[in-house]
C-alpha cells in the first residue's frame, strides 16, 4: 500500500496522519485532485477505524418540517414556497405537529429533528409551544430543532439577539441544533446561491453560542453545485477552527446537491465518486470532529454503504417523512426501519450501533439474529 500511496503522491500526507499532524489547506486540495480515489479512501478509512473501528452509528428519529413557507430564495431549494397560500405551501398547526409524535407512541424514538422554512408571520410562541408540547407528550425525547439560519431569522424577526433566541428555545426544551444552512461558507458561492439568508460568520457564531450554552450541534456542507475544491477545503477548515474554539460539533455532514425542481436544475447531481471523495476528505481534514455522517437520503443507500469504507461512521437515522430532499428529486425511501438500517450496515461489513443524539449507545452491535463482527 505504501507504494500505491507514494505513486498517488500521498506519501507526505500519509506520514503526517501517522504522526498525528493536522492536514493543511494545500493537503486538502491535493486530496481532491488526487486521481487515485481508492488511495484517498484508504487513508480516510484508516482514520475512521482509528476512532471508531468498524462501528457505524444510526439513530431512531423522525423528521418534521412544520412549514415550507420561506422568505428566502436559495437557488438549490425545491422545498420552499414564498408565501402562505402559494401552490404547494403548507404550515402545520401545533396539533398537527404534535400528532406526528403522538402517532409514533409505539416506537422507541430518541430524537425529533425539526427544520422549517423562514415563515414571516408565525409568532415566536409557535416555536416555543411546539417544543413544550413535544416534551409534554414525550418528556425523554431529544429535540434537535432549528438551523442557525432559522435562529438568525427569529432574532431579526422578533427583535431579539441570537443568544436570547437560543436561551428562550432552550428553556422551552430545545436540546441541540442540526447543522443545516451551512451550504458553502465562501462568500462567492453564498452570494450566488443563497444571498438572502444569514451569512457564514453568523452561522458559525450561532453554533459557537449554542456550544457555550451547553448544546451540541452538527455542521453540514452542500456540495456538488458551483463550489470549487478550494471552497470545499476552506469550508472544512472554518468548521475545524470553530471546533478548536468551542468544541461542540458532533458530526460533519456533507449534503449532496439534488437538482430536480429548483433553479439549479441544469446542473448535474454529484457523482458517486465525488460523494465518496467528499466524505473521505472530510474525515481526513476534520481531525477534531468525532463523526462524519453520510445522510443516506441524499447519497442514496448503496453509496452510503460504500462510504462506510471511505471515512463515514454514521448514517443518520430512520428519518421518516423527509420532504426537503424528496421535493428535490431524491429517489431514496422516505424512511427506513431500524432493522433495515442494521441490515444494510451489516451487508457493508460494518457493525451497527444505535445511538441517541449525543452518541450514547442505545443498542450495541449484538442482536439476537445478528452475528457481530466488530473490528478491534
Ligand atoms: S434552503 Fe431553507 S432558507 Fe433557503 S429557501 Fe429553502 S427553506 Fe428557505
Amino acid at each position: 500500500m505504501l507504494h500505491r500511496l507514494n505513486a498517488a503522491g500521498l506519501g507526505t500526507i500519509a506520514d503526517k496522519l501517522d504522526a498525528g499532524q493536522r492536514l493543511s489547506f494545500a493537503d486538502g486540495v491535493q486530496l481532491f485532485e488526487c486521481s487515485d480515489l481508492w488511495a484517498v479512501g484508504f487513508l480516510a478509512n484508516r482514520e475512521r477505524e482509528k476512532r471508531h473501528a468498524g462501528r457505524t452509528y444510526y439513530n431512531f428519529n423522525i423528521r418534521l418540517e412544520a412549514t415550507n413557507v420561506c422568505v428566502a430564495s436559495c437557488l438549490f431549494c425545491s422545498f420552499a414556497r414564498l408565501r402562505p397560500g402559494d401552490a404547494g405551501s403548507y404550515t402545520m398547526s401545533l396539533e398537527q405537529a404534535w400528532d406526528k409524535l403522538r402517532e409514533r407512541a409505539h416506537q422507541p424514538l430518541t430524537e425529533i429533528h425539526v427544520v422549517n422554512g423562514l415563515h414571516p408571520d408565525l409568532p415566536f410562541d409557535y416555536y416555543l409551544e411546539m417544543l413544550r408540547g413535544f416534551k409534554r407528550i414525550r418528556p425523554g425525547i431529544h429535540l434537535k430543532c432549528f438551523t442557525a439560519v432559522e435562529i438568525a431569522f427569529f432574532a431579526d424577526l422578533y427583535k431579539m439577539t441570537d443568544e436570547q433566541v437560543l436561551r428562550e428555545l432552550q428553556a422551552a426544551g430545545l436540546d441541540s441544533l442540526p447543522g443545516g444552512g451551512a451550504e458553502i461558507f465562501a462568500e462567492r458561492v453564498r452570494r450566488k446561491i443563497c444571498h438572502d439568508k444569514c451569512g457564514a460568520g453568523r452561522y458559525l457564531a450561532i453554533h459557537k453560542l449554542a456550544h457555550g450554552l451547553g448544546m451540541r450541534t452538527n455542521v453540514t456542507m452542500l456540495y456538488g453545485h458551483i463550489e470549487t475544491k478550494e471552497e470545499r477545503v476552506d469550508h472544512m477548515i472554518r468548521a475545524r477552527e470553530l471546533q478548536d474554539d468551542s468544541g461542540g460539533f458532533q458530526a460533519f455532514i456533507p449534503l449532496a446537491f439534488h437538482p430536480d425542481n429548483n433553479q439549479m436544475r441544469k446542473l448535474p447531481a454529484p457523482s458517486a465518486t465525488d460523494t465518496l471523495r467528499v466524505h473521505a476528505v472530510s474525515r481526513l481534514m476534520l481531525d477534531n470532529i468525532p463523526h462524519v455522517k453520510a445522510f443516506w437520503i441524499a447519497t442514496g443507500v448503496e453509496v452510503a454503504q460504500v462510504s462506510l469504507w471511505f471515512g463515514v461512521d454514521d448514517l443518520d437515522g430512520t428519518v421518516q417523512e423527509e420532504r426537503i430532499y424528496h421535493m428535490a428529486g431524491a429517489r431514496t425511501p422516505e424512511a427506513m426501519s431500524t432493522t433495515a438500517i442494521r441490515k444494510l450496515i451489516r451487508a457493508a461489513g460494518r457493525d451497527p450501533i444505535e445511538r441517541d443524539t449525543l452518541y450514547n449507545i442505545v443498542t450495541g452491535p449484538e442482536s439476537p439474529d445478528e452475528a457481530p463482527a466488530l473490528l478491534q
